[in-house]
């Protein structure tokens, strides 16, 4: 199906894998093609002049089948109803794709929060508490960072909802700070999650990161961790981009520069040598391996033919289209999808909520091992599924996932 509307591209998704699976859950199928509920909200904010602004919010619950709802709160100004049910979906299969004994869910904000002081974010971000805490909790439904959140408005949700509940309760938000029951081994988990999937995946193409050009489009906190670790993988970093443009240079650039810009709030634009390049040539580079990392709808029908990678990794939420997915598995330009390359960030605050949940915390390299093991394991069971179907990776992820979740709501009678 031709489509750039991400929920659309969610069931398409989910269509062209129940091709394996047809004729054992027909009964339960139809159900996982929508979210189980989606409450509109609105969220009424004292602005700084006085002002009262309304901003409107989307929440959906996908599906809980095989536990609470997991997923994260995305503020900016672009979001739609139908961005945060495709978000919901992909968290369902994410979450099953792992193993994690969860399902998805996701909160969006129609919000550029750069535009808000930090009074107002933090009034917006209690509000929305406020409005939806009878929804949430931490055996039914539980929150977590996404594009624009962070551990700070994780910590001032988790203090709003623990008030209106009337005990602490620091198992209902994930990605808090270790102040207040956040999990170690986040920190490196978001700065090293990508590279144990990618050398995971080398490592079973017989193959390593020693040389290789990487390209990565970049939005958030998540490309700029990935820069950082790149010298120490033996890769060179040859283009990247933010919000204002790219920057390229064939012989590799320098990192440290392009840290200490971002680090103090700069634009890439002032980048010193290599050359300035636009979002689309960045996408369009001859690299080895080419990394987005920003937002949705980044490669499409009408991009995906001229893209050079030879491995694209999506370190963003559904970055590469249904129809761009058909002309790159043609083109045999593999890509390992979000769904996996992204999951250790939801695997990390599972870990977060069991230890919540448990009141016992575990040391940094016991999160750092068993994050490993579940990366490992889930790709080996992707790569596996992908190969007896003879089909691209995505769909071997969702052949996996979506046998959990419908063999769950089979057996609970759904
Ligand atoms: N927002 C992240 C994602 O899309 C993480 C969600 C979570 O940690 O629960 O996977």
């Amino acid at each position: 199906m031709s489509t750039n509307n991400p929920f659309l591209s969610a069931q398409s998704q989910m269509q062209t894998a129940y091709a394996f699976l047809a004729g054992r859950y027909d009964e339960q199928f139809p159900k996982i093609l929508n979210p189980e509920r989606i409450i509109e909200v609105n969220i009424p904010v004292k602005m700084d002049s006085g002002e009262i602004r309304n901003f409107v919010g989307y929440r959906a619950q996908h599906n809980a089948a095989r536990g609470p709802y997991k997923w994260g709160i995305r503020y900016h100004q672009d979001v739609t109803k139908d961005e945060v049910k495709a978000l919901s979906t992909w968290m369902s299969i994410k979450c099953a794709t792992l193993d994690l004994p969860l399902g998805g869910g996701k909160w969006g904000i129609i919000v550029n929060p750069k535009e808000l002081s930090e009074r107002e974010l933090e009034q917006l971000s209690r509000g929305w508490v406020q409005k939806l805490y009878k929804y949430i909790g931490p055996l039914d439904d539980v929150p977590a960072p996404d594009v624009n959140t962070n551990g700070k408005i994780m910590s001032w949700m988790v203090d709003e909802y623990s008030r209106l509940v009337g005990h602490w309760t620091p198992g209902t938000f994930t990605g808090k700070p270790l102040s207040i029951g956040g999990s170690l081994g986040r920190d490196t988990a978001t700065a090293q999650g990508w590279l144990y999937v990618l050398e995971a995946y080398l490592t079973a193409k017989k193959d390593t990161l020693q040389g290789k050009k990487i390209v990565i489009q970049w939005a958030g906190n998540a490309g700029l961790n990935m820069i950082e670790l790149i010298d120490r993988t033996g890769a060179i970093l040859i283009g990247t981009s933010d919000s204002h443009g790219g920057i390229y240079d064939e012989s590799g650039l320098d990192i440290a520069q392009i840290v200490e810009l971002k680090k103090n709030k700069k634009s890439l634009t002032e980048y010193k040598w290599g050359k300035q390049i636009s979002n689309s040539e960045l996408l369009e580079l001859a690299c080895d391996i080419l990394i987005p990392a920003a937002l949705e709808n980044q490669i499409t029908g009408d991009n995906a033919k001229n893209v050079k990678a030879h491995l694209i990794m999506e370190l963003a939420n559904g970055p590469i289209t249904p129809e761009a997915d058909t002309v790159l598995f043609a083109r045999n330009i593999p890509v390992i999808p979000d769904i996996l390359a992204n999951a250790w960030g939801v695997t990390v605050s599972y870990f977060e909520q069991v230890q919540n949940n448990a009141n016992y915390f575990w040391s940094r390299a016991e999160v750092q091992e068993k994050l490993k093991l579940k990366m490992e394991t889930a790709l080996a069971g992707v790569l596996h599924s992908a190969e007896e179907h003879n089909v691209m990776l995505r769909t071997g992820a969702y052949v996996v996932a979506m046998e959990r979740i419908l063999e769950a709501m089979k057996v609970r009678g759904e």
